[in-house]
């Protein structure tokens, strides 16, 4: 019997469209003979939607328009999970009545950012107890928050990017003080929302004037901030780690996202293609560098405790420094994005490393772990 796999996407606004991407990349990848799969989508506010494959499929970059849930909402009918003895079903409500239920055998939420890639939805899947694809409701919730990733992975001795955290209510009481904790950074530093992801909300700034706006910015988009010494010429190198159901933690090649005319890797060079960035599979390294991140990614997924998978982003300064910048437990999932095409380069292709993620989440114990 095929495995039922609940494929989750859309979500929350700021990454809402790369999700949906994301989701006919993998749904396209998929063995359908093996799988039988459920696509269910997020609308930005919050309705759960049970999609058809085709629906899902359609789901692709097209001149301006991005895709979205949204825009395919009407005259759908809202999707339930619930479990009916051992098994989690969903189903689909039609006035006050459920019909259709199907069994799942596995969820698989390809979200990113707040509402998804934060923990709550992995929460769900823990209460449900179903298993599901990736980090579990810590890893994924420290991950997400920037100040939270730095505190665990500084108490793991890992190097980090000088910083200060600061709250709405720092902010809007003593301006100067908060000022003053960032003055010790000097200048650039980065203005980053604490729980984000995407580049959203993140700025640059070089002349202290700029920092008001860029806090005030930055708050919009919740009540945490994180201010980040600014690493000029710094180069950005990735490793994608992988949590082998077969052999074990593993990573890819380090890869390098090759800077070419703007600041710094914001949401436009991301995600619309305006060729200022691109991928090298492996980055131009030494060996002992390469064995470094690698050693270090490894270091930063235990400590984190994450499962299935996860992006450990680093920065090597002008001066040859290792510096360890993020986390992302549900990295960019394209065929097109770094974690699958470093996997890719590495020897892995994307069935496969689905395949696998799926594999491994089949493993796991349902429930409390
Ligand atoms: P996100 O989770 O949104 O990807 P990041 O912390 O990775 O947030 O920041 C987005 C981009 O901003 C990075 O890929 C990098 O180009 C730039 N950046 C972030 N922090 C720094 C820093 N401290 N120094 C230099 N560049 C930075
Ligand atoms: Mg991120
Ligand atoms: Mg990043």
């Amino acid at each position: 019997r095929p495995t039922t796999v609940l494929l989750v996407c859309g979500g929350a606004a700021g990454e809402h469209s790369v999700s949906c991407l994301t989701a006919a990349g993998v749904l396209g990848a998929m063995d359908h003979e093996r799988y039988h799969v459920i696509p269910v989508g997020i609308t930005t506010g919050g309705s759960w939607l049970r999609l058809s494959i085709e629906e899902v499929t359609a789901f692709r970059a097209s001149g301006d328009e991005l895709p979205s849930v949204d825009a395919i909402a009407q005259g759908h009918d809202e999707a339930l999970l619930h479990r009916d003895g051992e098994d989690v079903l969903l189903a689909t409500r039609q006035g006050s009545t459920l019909a259709d239920p199907v069994r799942i055998d596995v969820a698989f939420a390809l979200l990113h950012g707040p509402m998804g890639e934060d923990g709550t939805i992995q929460g769900l899947f823990e209460l449900m107890r179903l298993r599901y694809v990736g980090c579990g409701v810590m890893a994924s919730a420290v991950a997400l928050d920037k100040d939270a990733t730095h505190r665990m992975l500084l108490g793991a001795g890992l190097p980090m990017v000088p910083y200060t955290a600061l709250s709405q209510a720092d902010w809007t009481v003593s301006r100067r003080s908060s000022l003053d904790a960032i003055a010790a950074l000097g200048l650039p530093v980065f203005v980053k929302p604490a729980r984000g992801g995407s580049s959203v909300g993140i700025s640059k700034v070089s002349v202290a004037e700029d920092l008001p706006a860029a806090l005030d910015e930055a708050f919009t988009w919740g009540a945490k901030v994180i201010v980040e010494q600014g690493l000029e010429n710094a180069r950005e190198v990735e490793c994608a780690v992988l949590q082998d159901p077969r052999q074990g933690l593993r990573t890819a090649s380090v890869g390098e996202i090759v800077m070419e005319g703007t600041e710094f890797y914001d949401f436009t060079t991301k995600y619309l293609g305006n060729g200022k960035a691109r991928m090298q599979v492996p980055a131009d390294l030494t060996s002992d560098q390469a064995a470094e991140i690698d050693r270090l990614a490894r270091r930063a997924f235990v400590a984190l405790g994450c499962e299935g998978l996860a992006r450990v982003d680093f920065f090597l300064t002008e001066k040859g420094r290792l510096l360890l910048n993020e986390v992302n437990t549900m990295p960019g999932f394209t065929e097109f994005s770094m974690y699958p095409y470093a996997w890719g380069q590495s020897g892995l292709a994307y069935a496969d490393l689905i395949d696998l993620l799926i594999e491994q989440a089949l493993q796991r114990e349902a429930g409390p772990r």
